[in-house]
């Protein structure tokens, strides 16, 4: 863990990736997990854009009390560290495959979000989501109570800006996730299994432009072998990190 430090501490452009095993530490539960919520919710169809499209009850309604409910979870040390890395000079990005903010939550400047966010709400009839209508927290008042946010222009159910299976990934974001992963002399791969595309092929990249990658997943992950540290417990590695910084 000493060497893992070392390498982090003077790496040059250093880069985070993080999955849903580093928001399980915040009481977020994961989708295909021992105790995830495919269990319970059709995920597959609440995140669906052609059910959406038919039918947007379907993802508030399995939204209302894992989405809409984010307000009431914290960063987790793993959180909190990496805003202090980046805080310090260290981190330069973070990407993140993560819909829960929870990285913004605490503190991180740059985070690239390459699967959307519920912070924003737009219309898709009279506007993008680079006007939103509503924020998360406007939203969540409205889910709560039982109802979808509307549209006070237009009267349309608003969408929030989550990216849902058969919609196009954020192009922007994409893009910086890419140039990042190009730059990055070290990435900490954390809490993914690396097994859902795009996120799957950015610590490629590293590695192809010589950059050194260090994985901490509870969990076997196909880059294993190509990783300079690789650990399972994210909260022991960065319990102690957080001591160093
Ligand atoms: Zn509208």
């Amino acid at each position: 863990m000493e060497e893992f430090f070392e390498q982090l501490f003077k790496s040059q452009h250093c880069v985070a990736l993080t999955g849903a095993g580093v928001s399980t530490l915040s009481g977020i539960r994961d989708f295909r997990g021992k105790n995830g919520l495919y269990h319970e919710v059709d995920a597959e169809k609440m995140f669906d854009i052609n059910y959406f499209n038919r039918d947007p009850s379907i993802y508030y309604n399995a939204a209302r009390n894992f989405i809409y409910n984010l307000d009431e979870k914290e960063p987790s040390i793993v959180h909190t560290t990496l805003a202090k890395l980046e805080q310090k000079g260290i981190l330069k990005a973070l990407i993140t495959q993560n819909i829960d903010f929870l990285h913004q939550k605490a503190g991180t400047k740059k985070v690239i979000e390459i699967h959307g966010s519920p912070a924003v709400h737009y219309c898709r009839e009279c506007g993008s989501p680079e006007e939103p209508v509503m924020d998360f927290y406007q939203a969540a008042a409205v889910v709560k109570t039982g109802k979808m946010p509307l549209c006070p222009q237009c009267g349309a159910v608003l969408k929030p800006d989550i990216t849902f299976f058969g919609e196009n990934l954020p192009v922007r974001a994409l893009h910086n996730a890419h140039w990042e992963s190009n730059q990055a002399d070290f990435m900490l791969v954390l809490g993914t299994s690396l097994t859902v595309h795009p996120a799957a092929g950015l610590p490629e990249l590293t590695l192809r432009a010589r950059g050194k990658i260090a994985i901490i997943n509870n969990g076997e992950t196909p880059l294993d072998s190509y990783a300079s540290f690789r650990f399972d417990d994210l909260e022991t590695v960065f319990s102690a990190l957080s001591q160093q910084i």
